[in-house]
């Protein structure tokens, strides 16, 4: 049903050498990225560009994150096997299927409502298998899941949501774009009850993290 050619499997072994040229090292991450088929998760006229380094429109106004910045995040993130992490922003599912291929228990929260149901019967049909999928508000986090090991913010965040910290368990690592426009990189490793260590990575351009109206 869903095709995955020689072609498209060519031009993703060249998509993972641009991301090593560009600085991803990590094996796992690669091998991850390598094993997904990035074209099914976007609109079909796009899918000759799926394999570029870019990001695209993806439905509801939305975009599917560059591969480097997947990549990137993901890298930061450390995941180890069984790591149960909490995802803000569901949108294509892509970043959902590069968690779920590492191995990671994923919860992931969307608040367009049309985008959750689709991307969770997509990902079925794709065989991927995250713990939950949310249709909700990714300020508030899932207080009824956590704590986290790990959380990662796939929307350009005003600034760093209170639960998503207090979520999050100790030496727990929180990577968020921090920002209007563009975001900052960030990421927080928690130390203890209140102490966070804060790194920063350079400029990234995401949509907007949402407050909901309801
Ligand atoms: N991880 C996605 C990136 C999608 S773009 C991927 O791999 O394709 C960011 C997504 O965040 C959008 O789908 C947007 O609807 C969603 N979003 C924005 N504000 C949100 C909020 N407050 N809670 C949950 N999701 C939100």
């Amino acid at each position: 049903m869903f095709k995955d050619s020689y072609k498209h499997q060519g031009k993703r072994k060249q998509l993972i050498e641009k991301l090593k040229s560009k600085g991803i090292s990590s094996e796992n991450v690669l091998n991850a990225i390598n094993q997904i088929p990035r074209h099914l998760f976007m609109d079909s006229s796009f899918e000759d560009f799926a394999y570029q380094d870019k990001a695209f429109p993806i439905a509801e106004g939305q975009t599917i994150s560059q591969p480097f910045t997947v990549a990137f995040q993901t890298q930061l993130l450390e995941v180890k096997k069984n790591d149960k992490i909490l995802e803000i922003g569901t949108g294509s599912g892509f970043q959902t299927a590069v968690l779920c291929e590492l191995g990671a228990q994923v919860f992931s929260i969307e608040r367009q409502q049309k985008l959750y149901k689709s991307t969770k019967r997509f990902l079925e049909k794709l065989g991927y298998r995250p713990k939950y999928l949310s249709f909700g508000d990714g300020y508030k986090g899932l207080p009824d899941y956590a704590p986290f090991d790990k959380i990662i913010v796939t929307a350009g965040a005003p600034f760093v949501p209170k639960p998503l910290m207090a979520q999050l368990k100790i030496n727990g690592r929180l990577v968020i774009p921090v920002g209007e426009d563009p975001q900052i990189m960030t990421l927080f490793i928690r130390k203890g009850q209140s102490k966070f260590d804060k790194h920063t990575f350079g400029e990234f351009r995401f949509v907007p993290l949402l407050e909901n109206k309801n």
